[in-house]
């Protein structure tokens, strides 16, 4: 086993966009004794996790719980409702968006892939800077007067580049050219900490991962269904065994799987549905809003571009800082990693070298980010980038302007159970 603890004094600053840093109190649930997943006790637990987890999908229809990383709940989500050749639409966004475009080929499925043409004067495609653009999905529904397209798949909260899309839109985009294809969209580090609205929005498939802003460790993933997804299942023919949602939608009627499930990411799961539903969504968004806005104003103080060039659409999660020309974003990563142990997300696919991704999601607070931000402005400065100002200094006034996120100051709340209730 290597040594993983090796930090002489102080903890190591994960700021990656996920996996994000895992509370205590979540690390503390997760290591209570693993249960007999057919026993009684167990029951309750999953009956306990799925009533939680809808809430935080905003959807009163099931989720589905996999063991597995995001990536499964993306195939999920492709081979329960597409049969072989089926036309899917999907928009660049980013690296991840790619990623599921790949995988539909590989499923046998026909990708259609559609987006932002050309580069912009950082030299960086414009698809990368910007969201969905829902005005190019209608306009390509229309011209599919046939309704081969079976499903739309996007991104929500693209982690490669930062920037969010507007989903509500896309799905007026599908009711205005009265297209019958499914919604299905990727919320994997969206959920939990940007707004989000399943049912609201009227999606058919939202696929989500634990490790971002359910501050979980990896290892758990989801797929929020609608109705309309799961009669699609029905007749879709992609073969499908493990990941098909019948039986599990059967069996967690009692709070059961019909495999051996990750008990003690279960755990976690009860424990962080406890913490950001006793929190309230509203103000755990709020909280997230608030840090990106401090980061930005840091970056923008440093006189360095930010990845997203739609100020509409920022992530809450994290923020993508493109460097000067002629400076490797992942040698300063590395260096800032040396120095002060401090993690940054690199640059992914397209835009490899030329950015790197500061993560605000997690167990994270207005001072973790001030010292986040320190790492950062002493590695531009030792790799020789002229800063216009201090990024650190503009966080600090930003957070400090604010009234307390964390609510220390108010009475402590009496008995805040939400999931023993609803349970
Ligand atoms: N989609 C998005 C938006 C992601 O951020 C990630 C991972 O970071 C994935 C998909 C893939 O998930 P995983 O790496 O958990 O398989």
């Amino acid at each position: 086993m290597p040594r993983l603890d090796f930090h002489p004094s102080g903890r190591h600053f994960l700021q990656i966009p996920g996996p994000s840093p895992v509370p205590d109190r979540i690390l503390r649930a997760m290591s209570l004794p693993t249960i007999d997943h057919r026993g009684p006790e167990f029951g309750a637990l999953g009956r306990q996790v799925l009533a939680g987890i809808r809430q935080v999908f905003r959807t009163q229809h099931p989720v589905a719980i996999y063991p597995s990383s995001g990536t499964g709940a993306w195939e999920a989500a492709l081979v329960n409702v597409c049969s072989p050749g089926d036309r899917v639409l999907m928009f660049e966004t980013g690296h991840f968006a790619t990623l599921w475009q790949k995988m539909a080929l590989r499923l046998g499925l026909e990708p259609e892939f559609i987006g932002l043409p050309g580069n912009d004067e950082t030299g960086l495609p414009r698809a990368w800077r910007h969201g969905v653009s829902a005005e190019m999905i209608e306009k390509r529904l229309r011209e599919d007067t046939a309704h081969q397209i079976k499903a739309v798949c996007v991104v929500h909260n693209e982690t490669s580049t930062g920037v969010t899309s507007d989903i509500a839109a896309v799905r007026r985009a599908l009711d205005a050219a009265r297209h019958p294809a499914l919604l299905m969209v990727d919320t994997i580090s969206g959920l939990a900490s940007a707004p989000y609205e399943h049912d609201a929005w009227g999606v058919d498939v939202t696929v989500s991962g634990s490790q971002k802003g359910l501050m979980l460790p990896p290892g758990m993933s989801f797929n929020a269904l609608s109705p309309r997804a799961l009669e699609a299942a029905k007749t879709a023919r992609l073969p499908k065994s493990y990941w098909a949602w019948d039986e599990i939608v059967a069996m967690n009627k009692d709070g059961y799987w019909p495999y051996t499930p990750n008990t003690n990411l279960l755990y976690g799961l009860a424990e962080a549905l406890e913490m950001l539903l006793g929190e309230g969504l509203d103000a755990v968004f709020a909280r997230h809003a608030r840090w990106a806005e401090g980061v930005r104003r840091a970056v923008r103080a440093w006189g360095l571009p930010i990845q997203c060039a739609d100020a509409a659409l920022h992530s809450p999660v994290l923020t993508g800082v493109i460097t000067p020309p002629g400076v490797d974003a992942d040698a300063l990563r590395r260096l800032i990693h040396e120095r002060f142990d401090l993690s940054l997300g690199t640059g992914l696919g397209k835009v490899k070298g030329r950015m790197f991704r500061i993560g605000h999601l997690g167990d994270c607070n207005d001072l973790t980010l001030v010292a986040t931000l320190g790492g950062v402005e002493m590695g531009l400065k030792l790799a020789g980038v002229a800063l216009a100002g201090s990024g650190v200094a503009a966080a600090m006034d930003w957070f400090a302007a604010q009234a307390p996120a964390h609510g220390l100051a108010q009475e402590p709340a009496q008995e805040r159970r939400p999931l023993a209730a609803a349970a």
